[in-house]
């Protein structure tokens, strides 16, 4: 721990968090918000880097949220390594890390819930029917506890990140929010909690993914324009996996994510796919050279 560091206070009231923010603010504090599901790598590390530059204090929240999994998801079996999530955001210098239980979060005769709309209907949206009204309801709330000055969400979650800009300008919520790139291994692959589900062949077989991604990144940098012939670009070559399944891949606009007929620069190739039994998802942004 970096001998500068105050001791990371953790809470799971609601009612201690918001105390935590108050003397925060008292002392004119930035706060800085990152909410994750836990299971702590680095590319949540790196979301807290990001607030720590931008914000005085830095909250983490780790709630695995019930309403943005499906009936047949990973609820039950997602990791929660409370205690090495604990010293990891203590480490990255989070200032309070808030950890609500679900009973807290949702009363038994709750009613009123965001929807996401066109927006959260399509791509993860279409695979995961009501994911996107689970996130945005739980980050509303999580906004509402935590009355943030920024939150920075990462870019690994597209989608997710450009429904949280709409929520934000479309129910006026007095927050700006930092999207942050995508942190990945070596090889490729984008960082994920559930990367610890693939099995050492399937992790093998997983870079693809982000290979893929590149293929269609490079073939934009090489002048071709048509989303079509992008798209099949990079499927061709996932299809030379016989692990990986595609759920979808596609060139969207980042965000309205509407697929154009000719690709410009800004353009997100997205990919949802299932290595094994788990499924990942990633993107890369069209005429960028780095994430
Ligand atoms: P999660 O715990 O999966 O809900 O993720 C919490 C936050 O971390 C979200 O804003 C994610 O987009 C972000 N995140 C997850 N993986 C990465 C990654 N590889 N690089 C950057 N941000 C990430």
């Amino acid at each position: 721990m970096p001998s500068t560091a105050i001791r990371m206070q953790v809470v799971s009231a609601i009612a201690d968090v918001r105390a935590a923010v108050a003397a925060a603010r008292e002392a004119n504090a930035r706060i800085g918000f990152v909410p994750t599901m836990g299971a702590l790598h680095d590319g949540h590390l790196s979301l807290v880097e990001r607030s720590r530059r931008e914000s005085d204090v830095t909250v983490m929240s780790i709630f695995v949220n019930p309403l943005q999994f499906g009936p047949k998801e990973d609820l039950a079996r997602y990791p929660r390594p409370v205690e090495a999530d604990e010293k990891l955001a203590s480490e990255a210098g989070v200032d309070i890390l808030f950890r609500p239980d679900v009973e807290d979060m949702y009363a038994s005769d709750r009613s009123v819930t965001v929807v996401a709309g066109e927006l959260g209907s399509q791509w993860e949206g279409t695979s995961r029917p009501g994911h996107f009204d689970g996130v945005l309801t739980v980050v509303a709330k999580l906004f509402n506890i935590v009355t943030p000055d920024i939150a920075v969400f990462g870019r690994k979650d597209l989608q997710q990140a450009a429904l949280v800009r709409a929520m934000v300008r479309d129910l006026d919520m007095p927050v700006s929010i930092v999207v942050a790139p995508i942190v990945r291994e070596e090889d490729g692959l984008a960082l994920s909690s559930r990367n610890r589900y693939l099995t050492d062949e399937e992790r093998a077989r997983a870079r693809v993914l982000s290979a893929a991604l590149a293929s269609i990144v490079e073939k934009f940098r090489d002048g071709e324009r048509s989303v079509a012939a992008l798209e099949e670009t990079g499927r061709s070559k996932i299809a030379s996996e016989p692990l990986v399944t595609i759920d979808y891949l596609a060139v969207v606009d980042d965000a309205t994510f509407l697929r154009p007929k000719q690709a410009v620069e800004g353009n997100a190739a997205i990919v949802a796919a299932r290595v094994g039994k788990t499924r990942l998802i990633d993107n890369m942004i069209l005429g960028r050279d780095k994430d």
